[in-house]
């Protein structure tokens, strides 16, 4: 019986987990027979919750969405994002990105993904009968090493092993490829695009299928260049039009009120030519227009520029195979298909423009929501023999390499080469004497150090000392079939494997993961109490000292029954934080709220008092 290995498509917006057995890949829905799961994760007194309840939930209580745009960044990476986060983010250790949940509390990207991966884990074991441990996991084919790693240790933490990490747009052109599709075209090789525009990012992927030689023989998907942007998606144009809405409001609307409507008005727009927007604001009443499909179009036009930039760049570097047809009428010779996928490929103007850019009508006969789960499945059954005969060979989106003394980077390993890959390089030392060395690893396009992203360092250690330029340090790079790097090296005079350490920039160490699995196992439920007491402790103390305060001031001015009741309540509420403090475990939280709550209630009239005596001052 083959391994059990689901499909993940762990989305910005909505996830999905599929499967594939005989009957070819399935997306499992939910018990209520419902295929996505919303991306969202809620964080309450009441526990931690993911999806459509998380979405819907309101009150006390943190809200985090979009957290696939942290994956393994640090805060200055998603400074363009924030104003439109709904959620703070301050800097963790190694220069990453965590999101603030309430003053006292923060959890990082990968500990939130990680409730949202459970939760399909638990969906798909409840409805297969059997526990799943591992899964295929689709990440944009620009997610950096970083945002890999990040999305393999998310993983961990849900109790996952994710046995490959596959590009989206692979993934999709796995579902298509793979008798999902359509049976006639299985014979022979083809070229085929992937266009997948999202909310948050745009991957341009061009793959080719390679059919068995033989019956019983392995087919061949090979992606040929891979290209995208990480900041280019359907949310730029809700900002775009947000941007409008609040400039000609006069800037009196809500920012996220505008971003959603802006959204709602663009959805709307890919079936009618007009949309009403209304928006309510802060002086009362409400900002009305009507915004046309022209009109969205052309706030689209530099956007739209971009994305075709992206096709262009994946055709030139697919190689000999494709050619751009002269004459500027439009059309890739050598391509059999185009396949869109993501929400946004349900905007008329991108559709078309992509239609005229391949010179092809694009292939939707798989539901763009749904195929880069199945591709996903379909690797996983290809991982666990489910799936015979079919070869997966994918490519690493950017270059690695090392930076060298005067700030260049020396790439090792290019971009679009087929992982697995493996690369070498001599380096030696520049000190006589020298036992140790610190080399950088950097992975982007761009010449120098400082254009590229750092993805970490690593020492080695322990060397033998020797004159300058003796030593001969072997530094390899293994890329693994996931696109995740490895790095080892040794010292070929002396035979001795130096001691390597790498430090991931914008990741957890492997330590970190540990501890964090083996807690959130363990204590799921005393962290959640804990949290909460910490939290009822930093906010009643300011409540106390406030109240307190006022009550000193103007306690001739209350009647002794209130001032009373006042002191009863103070008293109450300074035990629970006496007690919290020393032992978060001695307290119960929840009549640690109730007291809050009613000392909260009570001095509105101690509020009063001391507005109507501020206004007596002279
Ligand atoms: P995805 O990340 O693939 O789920 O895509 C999400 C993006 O698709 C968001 O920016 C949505 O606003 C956008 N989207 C979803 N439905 C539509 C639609 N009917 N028209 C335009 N954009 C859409």
């Amino acid at each position: 019986m083959p391994e059990l290995i689901v499909g993940i498509d762990l989305g910005t917006t909505n996830s999905l987990v599929a499967v594939c057995d005989e009957g070819g890949p399935r997306v499992i829905p939910d018990d209520r027979g419902r295929p996505l799961l919303p991306s969202v994760v809620r964080y309450s007194a009441g526990g931690v919750t993911a999806g459509y309840a998380a979405r819907e939930g309101t009150g006390e209580g943190a809200t985090v969405s979009s957290v696939k745009r942290l994956m393994g960044r640090s805060p200055a990476d998603v400074r363009a994002d924030l104003a439109f986060l709904p959620y703070g983010i301050v800097e963790g250790p190694n220069q990453t990105a965590r999101i603030k949940l309430s003053p006292s509390q923060t959890v990082s990207p990968q500990e939130v993904s990680a409730v949202i991966l459970r939760s399909l884990r638990d969906r798909a074991s409840a409805a297969l009968g059997a526990e799943v441990r591992k899964a295929v996991i689709t990440v944009p084919a620009y997610f950096d090493d970083a945002q890999r790693q990040a999305t393999r240790d998310a993983a961990r933490l849900a109790g996952l092993d994710a046995v490959r990490i596959v590009a989206e747009p692979t993934a999709a052109a796995l579902a298509y490829g793979l008798g999902v599709g359509d049976e006639s075209r299985r014979g022979r090789a083809e070229t085929v695009a992937v266009f997948d525009l999202g909310g948050g990012t745009l991957d341009v992927s061009i793959l080719r299928r390679t059919p068995p030689g033989a019956p019983g023989g392995t087919e061949f998907f090979q992606v040929l260049s891979t290209a995208g942007d990480t900041h280019l998606g359907g949310d730029d144009v809700d900002h775009a039009l947000a941007a409008l809405l609040l400039r000609e409001s006069g800037g009196a609307a809500a920012t996220g009120a505008a971003v959603a409507a802006a959204e709602s008005a663009k959805c709307r727009l890919s079936e009618f030519d007009a949309a009403e927007v209304r928006l309510p604001i802060a002086s009362g009443g409400e900002y009305r227009r009507t915004v046309t499909r022209g009109e969205l179009e052309g706030l689209m036009e530099p956007w739209i520029a971009r994305a075709m930039a992206c096709c262009e760049r994946a055709v030139r570097d697919a190689g000999p195979r494709l050619r751009r047809t002269a004459g500027g009428a439009g059309g890739v010779g050598g391509l059999d298909a185009v396949i869109l996928v993501g929400g946004s490929t349900r905007i008329p103007l991108v559709r078309r423009r992509v239609q005229e850019y391949f010179g092809l009508v694009p292939y939707t006969a798989i539901h763009p929501d749904l195929a880069v789960a199945l591709g996903a499945a379909v690797q996983a059954g290809v991982l666990s023999g489910a799936v015979k005969g079919a070869l997966l060979l994918d490519v690493i989106p950017l270059s690695l390499g090392v930076g060298t003394v005067g700030g260049a980077v020396a790439k090792l390993i290019l971009r679009n080469s087929t992982v697995p890959a493996r690369a070498t390089e001599m380096f030696s030392t520049s000190v006589d004497g020298q036992t140790s060395i610190k080399l950088s690893v950097y992975q982007g396009e761009r010449e120098m150090a400082a254009d590229c992203r750092r993805l970490g360092e690593f020492h080695l250690r322990g060397l033998p000392p020797m004159p300058a330029g003796i030593p001969q340090l072997e530094v390899e790079f293994l890329v693994d079939a996931s696109g995740v790097l490895q790095v080892s090296a040794h010292e070929r005079r002396s035979g001795r494997r130096a001691s390597l350490q790498v430090v991931p920039n914008h990741g957890l160490t492997r330590d970190e993961v540990s501890r964090m699995e083996a807690e959130s196992l363990a204590h799921a439920r005393e962290d959640l109490t804990r949290h909460r007491v910490v939290d009822l402790v930093v906010n009643a103390k300011l409540d106390l000292k406030w109240i307190g305060e006022r009550l000193e001031r103007f306690r001739d001015k209350l009647d002794a029954a209130y001032a009373a009741e006042l002191d009863g309540l103070v008293a109450s509420l300074r035990g629970f934080v006496l007690r919290g403090d020393a032992d978060w475990a001695s307290v119960d939280s929840d009549a640690f709220h109730r007291a809050k709550e009613a000392l909260d209630r009570a001095s509105v009239r101690l509020q009063e008092v001391g507005i109507t005596e501020s206004l007596k001052q002279p």
